[in-house]
């Protein structure tokens, strides 16, 4: 059953009913858990713990209690299951035979995309954005390279890494990263790469998820042909090399150095056809 992300008025009235009548509260963090139900005046309940490290242990113990009463999962923020402890469970209670149900409740990727504004046909849920650098790249890579938007969740210490790849990939892609969700400090950004690394708090702390636009490299792409037409145009109107990098440059269209050197291998290239 899923707990508030951050404001703890966020819960819903169905689970508050649950946590009252339930044998049993199974919690990712106990302590977490102990919170909502003290802020709620829910005394006196039994909580165990089911973490990734003891699930295996304590799943038939668990099982048992939910074969003769109710049994209520809950994570430490959020829906189980989502990139948390929850799945493994739901897949044993099924296969001994006990009845699962879910509450709906927040999601903190699904909040997330419904603020970027992307359009969020055949969004893509990814999870946590890979540790390694390869994995890392490979992954940004798909997202970048996909139609629909993609959602990750990110660890503070690594956003910034992953902003410099985005940045390598695709400096145009349009991301949507939101901070801290429903908490005191919650942080939204819009805009590129850049933009958002600019704009994050430092140093960052809290809970990430990052949004990328579908069509990224599409868009990247199709920025590249915009800008050699516009080199193209400039070359045939008799500026120099020089002259469209600066005047490229000035309108926004890219660093002076890159669009020089883009309107150098253009006017050479123009020179061979010509030949
Ligand atoms: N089960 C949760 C859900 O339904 O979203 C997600 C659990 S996952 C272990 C935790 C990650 O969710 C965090 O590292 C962060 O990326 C994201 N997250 C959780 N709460 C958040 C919040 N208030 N604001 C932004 N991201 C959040």
């Amino acid at each position: 059953m899923p707990t508030p992300l951050g404001n703890l008025r966020d819960v819903t009235l169905r689970a508050l009913e649950v946590l009252r009548a339930c044998d049993l509260i199974v919690a990712e963090d106990t302590r977490v858990t102990r919170r909502l139900l003290s802020a709620y005046g829910i005394a006196g309940k039994t909580l165990w713990s089911y973490r990734e490290q003891n699930a295996a242990a304590v799943t038939p113990a668990i099982l048992e209690r939910a074969a003769g009463s109710s049994v209520a999962v809950v994570s430490d923020a959020g829906t189980p299951g989502i990139s948390d402890p929850g799945r493994d469970l739901i897949r044993a209670a099924r296969a001994a035979g006990v009845a699962v149900d879910v509450l709906p409740g927040p999601v903190a990727f699904v909040c997330a995309a419904v603020l970027s504004g992307f359009e969020l046909e055949g969004l893509v849920f990814g999870g946590f954005v890979p540790r390694t650098a390869g994995a890392r790249e490979a992954i940004l890579r798909t997202a970048l390279g996909r139609s629909a938007a993609s959602a990750f969740y990110e660890s503070p210490r690594r956003i910034l890494t992953t902003l410099e790849v985005l940045q390598k990939l695709a400096p145009n892609a349009h991301l949507f990263l939101a901070r801290e969700l429903t908490k005191l400090h919650e942080q939204q950004i819009l805009g590129t790469p850049e933009n958002v690394r600019c704009a994050l708090e430092q140093p960052v702390r809290g809970e990430i998820v990052l949004v990328i636009e579908g069509s990224a490299l599409e868009r990247e792409h199709l920025g590249t042909v915009d800008l050699e037409a516009r080199v193209d145009a400039l070359l045939e109107a008799g500026l120099s090399v020089a002259g469209v990098a600066k005047r490229l440059a000035n309108e926004g269209a890219g660093e002076r150095a890159e669009v020089y050197a883009l309107a150098a291998a253009r006017k050479r290239a123009r020179g061979a056809s010509e030949r």
